[in-house]
């Protein structure tokens, strides 16, 4: 949308650096996929290590997983880092493009006129509720979103207790969508 040239709001509920453990490995697609937004940068400065594959352990036996990434510029490996401080530097980057706008602000509902979404109504940082409209909103708060709710039903895969952990590694070379909030 920026390449566009298209105006971006963003609204997010807390621009203080999350502290939790979330997000902490980037596969080399990952890598692929900031390039081609021209987010490379976003892994700089933060402590990033560089990762390479994997070793799985399993009943005493170990097995090292190597990323295929001969065919790749050295620089493109995956990274392991502190996902606050990942989440720091796309803010900061977000918040120097000129056609952006980055504010605190909790989003309480999405704003629809005739099914169709217009805009969203938030409580800004003073506790002021206020209204922003836009020709395109995009979700994205989260996996425990209220605002998705209000839009669809969509069937969650759950982890049981007990269960494995599931991981979805993503092909060095396909497109997938990219996540903003407008
Ligand atoms: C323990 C753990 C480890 C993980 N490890 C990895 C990993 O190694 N590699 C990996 O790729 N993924 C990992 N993940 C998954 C990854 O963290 C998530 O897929 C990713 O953070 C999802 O991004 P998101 O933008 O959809 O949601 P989030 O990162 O949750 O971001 C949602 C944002 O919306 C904001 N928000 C929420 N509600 C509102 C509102 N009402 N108004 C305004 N703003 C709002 C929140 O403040 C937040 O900043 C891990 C997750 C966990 C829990």
């Amino acid at each position: 949308m920026l390449q566009d040239g298209r105006r971006v709001r963003v609204i997010e509920r807390d621009l203080n650096a999350p502290n939790r453990m979330a997000g902490e490995s980037l596969l080399p697609g990952g890598y692929l996929k900031l390039i081609e937004l021209g987010l490379e940068d976003c892994v700089d400065e933060i402590d990033a290590q560089q990762l390479l594959g994997y070793t799985l352990y399993k009943d005493g036996k170990e097995a090292h997983v190597s990323f295929p990434l001969e065919k790749f510029q050295s620089h493109v490996v995956g990274r392991t880092f502190h996902n606050g401080r990942f989440v720091q530097r796309l803010r900061k980057k977000v918040a120097s493009l000129h056609n952006v706008s980055l504010e605190q602000g909790t989003i309480t509902s999405l704003i629809e006129e005739n099914g169709i979404v217009k805009g969203v109504q938030y409580k800004s940082e003073s506790g002021q509720v206020l209204t922003a409209y836009a020709s395109l909103t995009i979700v994205c708060d989260g996996c425990f979103s209220n605002l998705r709710r209000s839009l669809c039903s969509p069937k969650t895969l759950m982890l049981l207790p007990g269960t494995e952990t599931l991981w979805l590694l993503h092909p060095l070379n396909t497109n997938s969508k990219s996540n903003q909030t407008s």
